[in-house]
């Protein structure tokens, strides 16, 4: 219900828009009636009369004129509105001059009502705000408290249907979570002791007991939705050239009018007729359709993609997918799932597998890296590591792009990349295989063998990219930290235009620079999607930082300008073809405007359209523009379709 309830300031401006508008009302029966000859023959008692509407209606006007004035930024809507209708009193014209300012008043205020209304649908259709957290007490019982009250630590219940409200672990019940709020997504990922979970979702079915891991504050949900609103504070290019254009337009109106209002009557000696004409003018050319509508199509292009689970950080972004030269992507967790499954065990001589695989997992057992992760869960699924004690792990350095350095029990592991190996001067058997991931291993400088493991390339990748390229994007580059043999393998599968391999995460950055720089005489820019594992100094370098949120991947939401909540690359060129819509509402906007506006100036300038005509073109032409910005809030992109698979390169040897 609180959502149709208007804001203060609208409930204010409506009281003044209708007292005013019952006195006009009044006023003008009276005076086109004659009822009272005594006091509407007298000019000064007619205009003293018709100002108490005007000043009602128009006080908070004036004002800001003035206030327009007095910091020298006067040519504003506020200050032509002032003017015109100050003009139409001079001339004569009292009824003209109060109708001026209520018409506006009206205008603005449902452009108020709209902008609020668009708002909030957005913050609706995310719907993924908590209202409230079931907290158990150690005592048993169960308090219902604000989501803000709930402390880390804190044990929740959550039941069926109810909303997740701060991020945390599940410790009792298992069920189907349902994401589709976050991530756009209508399949429900499953949750069982132990499982993450993320504020915003919901429940689907049976009792949820989790501890919460964070505060409300810090908890995806709240920052997700600090993100939306934050979002129209920066600003895209459309939006800016708004701005400078009324920069310019306005005192060049301004001039104009001055120059109807003097010039003719000079020829013709028509004084008051011509000041009417230049008041008309003035009414005519406010630009608050333009200065209105275009941030509102921004505002509502960022809603249509938070919908579909992309959070885009700002209009400037949002403008720039659709003008993309080169996208560059990097490969584990953003191409592929990053989810290795272990192929082949190469143990060294005198080395048994257990003794590898459990080194290396112990030295893996810290870090969060795709890698770390799926060989501690290969290790699991083959019954080792369940007993390993990771308490003798007192260490661990990462070397990004290389691998990692561990302290297990006083002694040093070293897990990586042959480069890794050859850095740390350890005498290794080098392994040969097109397709894997190779994780090698050593143990207080002796090496203990290589883990052969496997990546997936993500299903919809293919497809993603070649959408990527319809949508305008030319050329699709990916680079990895992983070997050639595999770089180029996934860069094949996939329609990879370029191929940069063995890169560590300052290489990345320079090639991203030099791939700028290839662009700098275009116009077009630059994307990169990473998944925010050693990868956010290039989703900052980048002019637009694509990052998979995984559900929350700190690093990823903080560094990029785009996230894509759900990891699914499809997004990407969703997010385009919603920014090209966006785009083109915004032209729309724009060339309506500003046509219908010079017609009805030149009629003016004619005397054939009078100021009533110019306060329901004003008005008129920024609802119609308004309604039309609002289209996007139910806009939804089709996903792309999936892509043929890649033609079966034969390998020669
Ligand atoms: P990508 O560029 O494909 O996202 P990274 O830059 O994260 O990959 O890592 C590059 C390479 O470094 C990997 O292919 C792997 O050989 C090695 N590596 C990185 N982290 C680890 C780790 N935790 N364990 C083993 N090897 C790792
Ligand atoms: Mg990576």
């Amino acid at each position: 219900m609180a959502n149709h309830s208007l804001t203060k300031k609208q409930k204010k401006g409506l009281r003044r828009i209708i007292s005013a508008g019952v006195i006009y009302a009044v006023l003008m029966i009276l005076d086109h009636t004659g009822a009272l000859p005594i006091v509407f023959e007298n000019r000064l008692a007619s205009l003293l009369l018709y100002l108490i509407p005007y000043l009602i209606v128009g006080f908070t006007v004036l004002r800001g004129a003035f206030y327009g004035i007095k910091n020298h930024q006067m040519l504003d809507e506020s200050f032509l509105m002032t003017i015109a209708s100050i003009g139409a009193f001079a001339v004569g014209q009292t009824s003209e001059a109060v109708a001026v300012m209520l018409f506006y008043q009206v205008g603005e205020w449902f452009q108020d009502y709209a902008v609020t209304r668009s708002r909030r649908s957005i913050k609706d259709l995310l719907d993924i705000a908590p209202e409230y957290a079931n907290v158990e007490r150690p005592d048993g019982s169960v308090e219902t408290v604000d989501p803000d009250e709930v402390r880390v630590g804190d044990i929740l219940i959550i039941k069926p249907g109810e909303k997740i409200p701060v991020d945390g672990i599940i410790t009792e019940g298992s069920g189907m979570i349902d994401t589709a709020a976050l991530t756009g997504e209508s399949v429900p990922r499953s949750a069982r002791p132990g499982s993450e979970i993320i504020s915003g979702c919901i429940n689907g079915e049976g009792l949820l007991k989790m501890r919460a891991s964070k505060k409300y504050d810090d908890s995806t949900v709240s920052r997700i939705l600090e993100l939306v609103e934050n979002a129209s504070e920066k600003k895209s290019h459309t939006e800016n050239f708004i701005t400078r254009f009324a920069h310019y337009y306005t005192p060049i109106v301004v001039l104009a009018a001055v120059v109807v209002a003097l010039v003719p009557p000079i020829f013709t000696g028509h004084w008051l007729s011509w000041i009417y004409r230049a008041c008309t003018f003035l009414v005519i050319s406010c630009p608050c359709a333009l200065v209105l509508s275009v941030p509102l199509a921004f505002f509502g292009g960022i809603g249509a993609a938070s919908k579909v689970g992309i959070l885009v950080k700002g209009s400037n972004y949002l403008e720039l997918m659709s003008n993309l030269g080169i996208v560059v992507s990097d490969k584990t967790g953003t191409l592929t799932r990053g989810n290795f499954r272990v192929s082949r065990v190469e143990c060294a001589d005198g080395v048994s597998r257990a003794e590898l695989l459990e080194n290396a997992a112990l030295a893996e057992g810290m870090s969060t890296h795709p890698i770390a992760v799926s060989i501690r869960n290969a290790l699991r699924a083959e019954g080792i590591g369940a007993e390993l004690n990771t308490r003798l792990v007192t260490g661990t350095d990462n070397r990004a792009g290389l691998g990692l350095a561990a302290t297990v029990g006083g002694s040093e592991i070293l897990v990586g990349n042959e480069r890794l190996m050859r850095e740390n001067r350890i005498d290794f058997r080098e392994v040969h295989d097109d397709a894997a991931t190779i994780v090698y291993t050593a143990k207080d400088g002796k090496y203990l063998g290589a883990i052969l493991i496997r990546d997936e390339v993500k299903p919809e990748a293919r497809g993603a990219i070649a959408a990527m390229k319809k949508e305008g994007a030319g050329s699709f580059v990916m680079l990895t930290g992983d070997r050639k043999e595999v770089g180029d393998a996934v860069g094949r599968e996939l329609g990879a235009d370029r191929v940069y391999s063995g890169l560590l995460p300052q290489d990345k950055v320079s090639r991203v620079e030099d791939m700028l720089n290839e662009l700098k005489d275009s116009d077009k820019k630059l994307a990169f999607i990473g998944d925010g594992i050693n990868d956010a100094p290039v989703l900052t370098r980048a002019d637009v930082g694509i990052a998979m949120g995984s559900m929350g991947s700190d690093a990823a939401i903080e560094a990029a300008d785009v996230v894509i909540m759900d990891d699914n690359l499809n997004k990407i060129p969703m997010t385009m073809k919603i920014s090209k819509k966006t785009i083109g509402i915004s032209k729309e906007n724009i060339i309506f405007a500003l046509t219908v506006k010079a017609l009805i100036l030149v009629l003016g300038a004619l005397g054939l359209a009078g100021m009533w005509a110019a306060v329901f073109a004003d008005v008129g032409v920024a609802m119609l523009c308004i309604l039309n910005s609002m289209r996007l809030l139910v806009y939804r992109p089709a996903p792309p379709a999936a892509a043929a698979a890649a033609p079966k390169v034969q390998a020669a040897s």
